[in-house]
């Protein structure tokens, strides 16, 4: 565009446009020369100033008394007016000027003796209506093809220094922007291959900067996710192989041994049915999870009273506890209607109290309180276990992970928290954990009133109608 621009004034337009500056320029001379020839004619200092205003701007002048009388002559040397201004012509002219509108005339000339175009501009000293003489000026044009051949010449050069300094920084440029994608995408091809350890590097520029971290720290991300779902089939198969080889072998000692006898016969098949328990469990919690987290499972609210349903749950806890030694205290508080998926929610209190009864300690307490807050009512889960390591609680959420000290008689799958996490993010409800070592875990969440989560009001004519 700069090119096409800069071609078409100082080549096409040129031509025109240097008339137009010339025209301009030997009308102001005009104007000049007729102030210092005006009103007291051509005096001795004047024929000084006129030979200079016509050697300074290459301007050949002529001045006639109103009778076409010749009062002064200067012709410079590139210039010869003369030629051009014989009485005839010269005639002609003045008639021109008298005829003209404002009293001014302009005429592109050919001298035929020289070839040379000469712009000859005419006008009249003094008014219009009572002249006191006339002026002719004369300047070549012939230097317009000069200059235009030079500038074309500095145009071609220029144009040629361009267009391969334009190659020569569109080249680098590109290579600067397409050397970091071009090592980003090799990269990505090894991401792609499994090679989760390859790091992106973007040195350039900011945007592949930054590209190359986020991806960088996205190949991390998928490098965890990866070694978690490794982690989980070695404990799923773990998990399961156990159970069924204890199946397999209560089941063998039933048909082999204690077929006969009902007291062991009952004992084996109370433990295969405690394994096929476990089984389930593992299981359903898998299900539960990835129906959860395609997005298939939609929520089911309904309003109830929350501070009751806890209640329910604890009598239902009330056999664990007396058979097992576990202490579980329930602190609630005043009734208070919630909206939410009651069945999901119970899952979520049920997992977070089989973890502490899990994770609690020597004291085997478990503490469930309920507390009415203005946003909602706020459930905790607290045990008086190991408590989580900073470090930790971030990875606790995450599906399938499970400390790796573990306990065989702690029965879990690594997925009862991704499961509490997943219910709670779909309600949209705060959720977390506070954690000492040593002293115990605190696991909270906040369930909305119902007010924000309840169903639709009924619009006011069906209320009418139901009326
Ligand atoms: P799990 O089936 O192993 O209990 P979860 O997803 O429920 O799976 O829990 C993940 C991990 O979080 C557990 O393995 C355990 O290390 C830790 N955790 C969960 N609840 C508690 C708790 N109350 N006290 C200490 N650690 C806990």
């Amino acid at each position: 565009m700069v090119f096409i621009i800069l071609w078409i004034f100082q080549v096409l337009f040129f031509e025109s446009f240097y008339r137009k500056v010339k025209l301009d320029r030997i009308d102001d001379v005009a104007d000049n020369i007729v102030d210092i020839v005006g009103d007291d004619g051509i005096v001795d200092d004047d024929y000084n100033n006129l030979y200079h205003i016509a050697v300074d701007n290459d301007i050949s002048i002529k001045v006639y008394s109103k009778y076409m009388y010749a009062k002064c002559d200067i012709s410079t040397a590139y210039n010869d007016f003369t030629q051009i201004t014989g009485y005839n012509q010269t005639a002609f002219y003045i008639k021109d000027i008298r005829e003209s509108s404002n009293g001014e005339v302009s005429y592109i000339v050919r001298d035929e003796r020289s070839e040379k175009e000469i712009l000859v501009y005419g006008c009249v000293i003094g008014s219009k209506s009572d002249p006191q003489g006339y002026l002719l000026l004369g300047t070549p044009l012939e230097l317009v093809d000069s200059t235009v051949t030079i500038i074309k010449e500095q145009m071609y050069i220029i144009s040629a220094i361009l267009i391969i300094l334009g190659f020569v920084i569109s080249f680098l440029a590109s290579k600067m922007i397409s050397d970091p994608i071009i090592k980003i995408t090799k990269s990505a091809k090894n991401l792609g291959k499994g090679d989760y350890n390859v790091t992106f590097e973007g040195k350039g520029y900011d945007e592949a900067e930054t590209l190359a971290e986020t991806l960088t720290y996205a190949a991390k991300e998928i490098s965890r996710a990866d070694t978690l779902q490794r982690d989980l089939i070695a404990n799923v198969s773990h998990d399961l192989r156990t159970p069924l080889t204890m199946l397999k072998a209560y089941a063998e000692m039933i048909r082999d041994l204690s077929g006969n006898n009902p007291i062991k016969r009952q004992e084996h098949l109370n433990i295969i049915i405690e394994e096929t328990d476990r089984l389930a469990m593992l299981v359903t919690d898998m299900l539960d999870l990835s129906k959860m987290e395609s997005g298939k499972d939609e929520l089911n609210c309904t309003v109830f009273d929350i501070s009751s349903k806890l209640s329910d749950i604890m009598t239902r806890y009330k056999g664990i506890s007396e058979r097992m030694g576990y202490n579980i205290y329930f602190e609630p508080d005043e009734s208070a209607e919630v909206c939410c998926d009651v069945v999901k929610i119970e899952q979520v209190i049920y997992n977070l109290i089989n973890n502490a009864i899990n994770y609690t300690g020597e004291d085997k307490s478990v503490y469930v309180k309920q507390i009415n807050q203005p946003e909602g009512v706020r459930i905790e889960v607290r045990d008086t276990g190991q408590g989580i390591s900073p470090e930790n609680i971030k990875l606790i959420f995450d599906k399938y992970y499970r400390s790796e000290n573990h306990k065989r008689e702690v029965v879990g799958t690594g997925l009862g928290l991704s499961i509490v996490k997943a219910i709670l993010k779909k309600h949209n409800f705060a959720y977390g954990v506070q954690s000492t070592l040593g002293k115990g875990s605190t696991f909270w969440f906040v369930i909305n009133r119902a007010k924000q989560f309840g169903p639709e009001p009924m619009p006011k004519e069906l209320k009418e109608r139901e009326r």
